[in-house]
């Protein structure tokens, strides 16, 4: 049933990601929507204790909701490894520590995988998005993608961040590090979720 008493179709976007943000933006636009990052009401960050991507995607799009006084969209994305019990999972971005940059999370990964054969090197990335209309909203608006590949023995291509160049991508024959970006993000997990979440918002709100 479509709604369109949602205020001026704002969005506040639970992340100060500029990637992220222009991303959104972009295909979010065509519709009417505008999006404004968390940041022009709060840099303090949600406590993500939840114990999966899409219950800190919910965290997240409620503490956005809660500081801006306006619907929000929180997302939380990771790496799932087969052979690791799906860690570094929740955990992606901080896998080597706190402080960890993508070079330190890729080489705890390679070392943890060391004696692990290529047939045993399954992973996926994955992203949920959740939109709240109000931080008390007892039912979010919920999208998933899931993106299927392989962790490879060494790091390959320049392009994307954090585990993308370590991640074979199977139907492309080359890293996700090696995709141009317009590729990457039409097959991508948080693409996926993008799409399935925008197909949402127009049943909720009107196409
Ligand atoms: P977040 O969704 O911004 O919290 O991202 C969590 C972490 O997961 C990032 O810091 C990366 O380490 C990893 N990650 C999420 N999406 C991707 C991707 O598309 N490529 C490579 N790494 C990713």
């Amino acid at each position: 049933m479509a709604d369109s008493s949602f205020p001026g179709r704002s969005l506040v976007l639970a992340s100060g990601n500029p990637g992220k943000l222009g991303e959104l933006m972009e295909m979010l636009k065509p519709l009417g929507w505008s999006v404004q990052p968390q940041s022009d009401w709060t840099l303090e960050e949600a406590v993500e204790d939840g114990h999966s991507f899409i219950e800190n995607a919910i965290i997240k799009a409620r503490h956005a909701a809660r500081h801006s006084n306006r619907p929000a969209l929180g997302d939380d994305s990771g790496l799932v490894v087969d052979a690791l019990n799906g860690r570094p999972g929740i955990y992606s971005s901080r896998y080597a520590g706190p402080q960890a940059d993508d070079r330190a999370n890729i080489s705890k990964l390679l070392r943890a995988l060391e004696a692990v054969p290529e047939t045993k090197r399954s992973a996926h990335f994955y992203c949920a998005m959740a939109l709240v209309r109000h931080a008390d909203d007892p039912s979010p608006l919920l999208a998933t993608g899931m993106w299927r590949g392989r962790i490879l023995e060494a790091p390959a291509g320049t392009g994307g961040f954090g585990y993308d160049p370590v991640f074979w991508v199977p139907a492309e024959a080359c890293s996700s590090a090696e995709l141009p970006a317009d590729v990457k993000n039409r097959l991508s997990h948080r693409g996926q979720a993008l799409k399935a979440m925008i197909e949402q918002m127009k049943k909720e709100f009107g196409p």
